[in-house]
């Protein structure tokens, strides 16, 4: 076992900051919590990435360290490990750290990771929970996640993963689609055919209902709705823009719902 004398990683003498990981929301500046803001108006620095909001950076104090440690033009993520590193570093010196993360930092975040290098490292941190992209794209699109007597389950899960891949964490699209569960899949796009088969595999028929749901809350955002045959020419025009797709019977209410917001907006007043 690794002893804790000599480790500066456990120096308690050292000064020690904190780290606030902060759920950003999934893309409107208005739908962070009011914690994550407390946060971001206390923060020596912050470490941000594409999915949140830049607009959010204007509730931290103008002196606040700035770092971007996301995907610009032809450069990769900054490594998860760095990030980390980046954390531990500027937390040493006696900050408070926020890093800001798209929707909830803990769905498909990557923030436990970070949690745990933070905890292996001594260092006190904070988790505070944001609007995950899910159940943004049902919001906007008006499908209700769950409905009575249609879906009494929800699974967020991630198109993603390597198909072939050997450990147990694989998706099991067949086993899926015997849940009967709403599916809400992020990162999703590039395999949604190869999914859409699967899950045809597994029993749900061609015409179960999809939607896609790109940059959900922003002003760009984009609802396509089709079902499991068709699913494939819904993703054909996206390229690179975050979008959730969500498969199961509810996406049907969506027009029912779309179609009696956009009577009620007509009303006179
Ligand atoms: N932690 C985030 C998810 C990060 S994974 C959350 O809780 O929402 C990134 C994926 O999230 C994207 O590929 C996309 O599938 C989804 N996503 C994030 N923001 C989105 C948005 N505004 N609209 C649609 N999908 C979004």
């Amino acid at each position: 076992m690794a002893s804790k004398e000599g480790n500066p990683a456990y120096d308690r003498l050292a000064p020690v900051g904190r780290v606030t990981l902060v759920g950003a929301g999934p893309g409107a500046a208005d739908l962070i919590t009011l914690r994550g803001q407390r946060a971001l108006a206390e923060a020596d620095v912050v470490v941000y990435d594409d999915l949140a909001n830049a607009d959010l950076l204007e509730f931290c104090p103008a002196q606040a360290t700035r770092i971007y440690v996301g995907k610009r033009a032809g450069r990769h993520h900054t490594p998860q490990e760095e990030i980390g590193a980046i954390l531990v570093r500027e937390a040493r010196q006696d900050r408070h750290v926020v890093r800001l993360k798209g929707g909830d930092p803990l769905v498909f975040g990557r923030a436990g990771e970070e949690a745990q290098v933070l905890a292996e490292a001594g260092i006190p941190f904070e988790i505070v929970p944001g609007v995950t992209a899910a159940s943004a794209a049902g919001a906007v699109a008006g499908i209700p996640l769950t409905q009575r007597g249609q879906a009494s389950a929800v699974v967020f899960v991630t198109g993603h993963e390597c198909q072939g891949k050997p450990d147990e964490t694989a998706v099991d699209w067949r086993a899926l689609a015997r849940t009967r569960a709403t599916l809400c899949i992020y990162m999703g796009v590039r395999r949604l055919p190869i999914i859409a088969a699967e899950l045809r595999a597994g029993g749900l028929s061609g015409s179960t209902p999809v939607a896609v749901v790109t940059q959900a809350t922003l002003p760009q955002q984009t609802v396509q709705v089709g079902d499991l045959d068709s699913a494939a020419t819904l993703v054909t025009a996206l390229s690179g823009q975050p979008a959730l797709i969500i498969v199961g019977e509810v996406v049907r209410l969506a027009e029912v719902l779309t179609q009696a917001r956009a009577r009620l907006e007509t009303l006179p007043v």
